[in-house]
C-alpha cells in the first residue's frame, strides 16, 4: 500500500456546476432559511440546501444523505465547518421536492443568515479521558429548546454557540457568541504510587500554569500545592496518576461575547459569564435554561447586525448582567497573568438596580 498520498482532491469531488463556475460566483441570495441560491458570472445558478446534523452520526445516516443525493442532487452533497450537509444541486426544479423529502424525514432546515446554526462541539463522555461534562449530550439538549431559531432567522445577527467538555477547548469555545464550557472544581487525587512509574515528571510539573506542581524527593513522585491549584486538569493530560474527575465537583461554565469575523468589530475571546452550573444529565435543564435566557436578552436587547459581543459593549457589562439576571460574582474577576488589563480603570460606569 502506498503511504502520504493525502486527502483525495477535491476538484474532482465538485458538482460539475461548481467545478464549471470555480472562482467566477456573482452573488448569492438566501431564498429561505436554509436554502441559498449562488449565481455565476455567466448566469449559472446554484442552490444549496443545509440540513442540520448531530455531527455524530452512524454509516447509516451517512447512507442516507447518498440515498437523497443520489436522488435530487446527482449525488452531490458537502459537510459545512459547523456539522451541517449541504446538498447541491443545479436543476430548480428538484428543490422543492428534495424539500418535501426532507420533511418527511424530519430533517431540520436552516442554520443561515441571522439563526443560530449548529454548535460547534467535541467528544465528551463518549470518547475523551479529560472531560468535566458531555458534548453530544447538552447540546441536543440546547438544540431541542433552540429549534425554532435554527429554522428561522429572526436574531438580530448571528449567534455562534459552542461547546468544549473541558478547558483544553477543542472547538470553537474561546471565540463563540455563547460558549459551554466543561470544568473541574476539585484539585487532581495524587497517585505517588504511580507518577514515578508512568509520568514524565518534570513535564508534568511544566505543564501546570500556576505552578502548583513540585518534585517530591521522598517518593520521586510530586507534590501539588492545593491553595494554587485552579483545576485546570492539564497535569492529567500529561499525567494518568493525576486525575480530577468528580461527578459532584464537575460541571459546566458559560461565557459570551466572541467572534471570529472582521465584519463591524475585530475578532474577540469569550469571556466569563456563569462560573458553574451543575451537571445534570441527560438533559441538563439549568444550561439550557441559561443559554436561553441569554439568547432572549440579546434578541431583545441588540440592533440589526449586532453581535453578542457588540451588543455587550455598547451597552456595558454591568447593564448585561442587570438585564441577563445573571450575579456578578468574585468569580467572574480575571486573577491569572496580565488581569489588570481586564480591570475598570475609568471613572466610567452605569448604575445597576
Ligand atoms: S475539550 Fe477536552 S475533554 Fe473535550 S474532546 Fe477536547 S480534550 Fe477531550
Ligand atoms: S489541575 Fe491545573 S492548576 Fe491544578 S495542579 Fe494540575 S495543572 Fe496545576
Amino acid at each position: 500500500m502506498p503511504t502520504d498520498i493525502g486527502p483525495p482532491d477535491y476538484h474532482t469531488m465538485l458538482p460539475p456546476i461548481i467545478a464549471r463556475n470555480y472562482g467566477k460566483w456573482k452573488y448569492h441570495e438566501i431564498l429561505q432559511p436554509g436554502v441559498l441560491m449562488h449565481v455565476a458570472q455567466g448566469g449559472d445558478k446554484l442552490y444549496s440546501v443545509r440540513v442540520g446534523g448531530a455531527r455524530l452520526v452512524c454509516t447509516d445516516r451517512i447512507r442516507e444523505y447518498c440515498d437523497i443525493a443520489e436522488k435530487f442532487c446527482d449525488g452531490y452533497l458537502r459537510f459545512t465547518s459547523r456539522h451541517n450537509v449541504e446538498f447541491l444541486l443545479d436543476k430548480k426544479d428538484n428543490l422543492e421536492p428534495l424539500l418535501q423529502d426532507l420533511k418527511q424525514r424530519g430533517y431540520p432546515v436552516g442554520g443561515t443568515g441571522h439563526s443560530i446554526t449548529s454548535i460547534v462541539h467535541t467528544q465528551g463522555w463518549v470518547h475523551c479521558h479529560t472531560p468535566a461534562t458531555d458534548a453530544s449530550g447538552p447540546v441536543k439538549a440546547v438544540m431541542d429548546e433552540l429549534y425554532d431559531h435554527f429554522i428561522a432567522m429572526k436574531l438580530p445577527g448571528k449567534l455562534r454557540i459552542a461547546l468544549a467538555c473541558c478547558l483544553n477547548m477543542c472547538g470553537a469555545v474561546h471565540f463563540s457568541d455563547i460558549s459551554i464550557l466543561g470544568i473541574h472544581r476539585l484539585p487532581p487525587s495524587l497517585d505517588n504510587e504511580r507518577v514515578p512509574k508512568i509520568c514524565e515528571v518534570p513535564t508534568t510539573i511544566a505543564a501546570c500554569p500556576t505552578l502548583a506542581i513540585r518534585p517530591d524527593p521522598k517518593t520521586k513522585g510530586v507534590q501539588i500545592n492545593e491553595e494554587r491549584c485552579m483545576y485546570c486538569g492539564n497535569c492529567y493530560t500529561l499525567c494518568p496518576a493525576l486525575p480530577l474527575m468528580d461527578p459532584e465537583g464537575d460541571g459546566i461554565s458559560i461565557w459570551v461575547g466572541g467572534k471570529v469575523s472582521n465584519a463591524r468589530s475585530g475578532p474577540a475571546f469569550s469571556k466569563l459569564a456563569i462560573p458553574f452550573i451543575p451537571n445534570h444529565p441527560p438533559r441538563w435543564p439549568e444550561v439550557v435554561d441559561a443559554v436561553k435566557n441569554i439568547v432572549e436578552c440579546y434578541a431583545k436587547g441588540a440592533r440589526k447586525h449586532e453581535r453578542m459581543g457588540e451588543w455587550i459593549g455598547r451597552i456595558g457589562w454591568e447593564r448585561f448582567f442587570e438585564v441577563t439576571k445573571i450575579p456578578f460574582t468574585d468569580k467572574h474577576i480575571d486573577d491569572f497573568t496580565l488581569s489588570y488589563d481586564t480591570f475598570r480603570s475609568t471613572a466610567q460606569f452605569k448604575y445597576t438596580g
